[in-house]
């Protein structure tokens, strides 16, 4: 009985010591691998025997956003699926950085209707069509032809000469543009916003008690958010407006390509420890100002604990070349907070706080 009493004590204090050493949490995010066989069968499901839905060669990267019982989960066609852990290795931040920076290319499609086919070349079947003006991020090119990243996460080959070059600089399309900034007496007119609301579509995000995701409440509190912010006078966009999946690099692309003076990421988080609670609110680089000017109006609007503001290094604020913060709402593996969440009065002080903490930021 005494051994296996030590033995519980033991695994407790490993278990609050990770707690303590890492208190940030939100692994939603994902590390890069690359694929260290000749074929990797990519399944449904984290099992031998689940149907196979693609396969991975060598120079193939992975984004692996969980491990279970040595399957790594991905998304692949747009749809989650799984791997062989074994078979993949971490790459070095070397192959990572060449992966960023060729993500970071963009290409303009000239023509109406371009044919997105499965291969480089017009002997592979057309498996998507793009139009004059829709934007991609350019992952590969082959001969005269561009391997691009789409919207589900999934990957085609379009004609390089059916498309120009982009930047967010020489963008002349003045529709894409936000109202420039004028002055503020005041009010936040003239202050451009772009708030994105986590996960989406195939990727739910954290999975909380009773089945609550992340996506929906991160959809649900941008839009109060949003409302909140244009009543105070600024101009609001969002990444995005239904249960559709948007990629990191989507969303990075969307704020830049605007005259954002704030891109806002709204997130839930998770954690097994059920005792964990509470908002935080993280900077990379250059939001370290506007996060401590939300984290502390939440502190004063909202009643969950106060996690304070961290360093994060988040792929939508790393990325960003705008002024940007990832606020992380509460935990939906906490009864309490789940509980206060949902409630719409935490809806509206968050959006609330929010609003206080920009215009304290932009305005003093
Ligand atoms: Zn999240």
């Amino acid at each position: 009985m005494k051994e296996t009493l030590r033995i519980l004590l033991a695994g407790m204090s490993v278990l609050l010591l990770s707690f303590i050493i890492s208190p940030s949490v939100d692994a939603h995010e994902g590390s890069t691998y690359g694929v260290g066989t000749s074929s990797l069968n990519v399944r449904s499901g984290p099992t031998d025997n689940a149907p196979i839905v693609g396969s991975l060669h060598p120079g193939d990267q992975v984004v692996v956003f969980e491990e279970h019982y040595g399957w790594a989960q991905t998304y692949y066609g747009g749809k989650e699926a799984w791997v062989a852990s074994q078979f993949l290795y971490p790459l070095s931040s070397t192959e990572q950085i060449k992966q960023q920076v060729s993500v970071n290319k963009s290409i303009t499609v000239n023509e109406a209707g371009v044919h997105v086919r499965s291969g480089p070349g017009t002997d592979y079947s057309i498996i998507g069509l793009a139009t004059a003006g829709d934007t991609y991020e350019k992952i590969a090119t082959k001969g005269d032809w561009h391997k691009i990243l789409l919207d589900d996460g999934s990957t085609g080959w379009i004609a390089a000469w059916l498309t120009d070059g982009y930047t967010a600089e020489n963008s002349t399309d003045e529709s894409l543009k936000i109202t420039p900034k004028s002055n503020t007496n005041g009010s936040l007119a003239g202050i451009n916003i772009v708030l994105d609301p986590g996960h989406g579509g195939n990727d739910p995000g954290a999975i909380g008690f009773k089945g609550v995701v992340e996506k929906n409440l991160t959809l649900s509190t941008a839009e109060v958010v949003a409302s909140s912010l244009r009543k105070a006078g600024a101009t609001v966009k969002v990444t995005r407006q239904s249960d559709q999946y948007v990629s990191l690099e989507k969303r990075v692309l969307f704020s830049n390509k605007f005259q954002t003076d704030a891109f806002i990421s709204l997130h839930y988080n998770a954690y097994p420890f059920i005792a964990v609670n509470g908002i935080g609110t993280y900077y990379y680089e250059n939001g370290r100002g506007l996060a401590s000017s939300i984290q502390s109006a939440i502190g004063k609007q909202v009643k969950l604990n106060d996690r304070g503001i961290h360093f994060g290094n988040y792929h939508v604020l790393r990325e960003n070349s705008d002024l940007a913060v990832l606020i992380e709402l509460g935990f939906i593996t906490n009864p309490n907070d789940l509980f206060t969440i949902q409630t719409s009065e935490y809806q509206n002080n968050v959006a609330q706080a929010v609003t206080t903490g920009v215009k304290n930021y932009f305005l003093d």
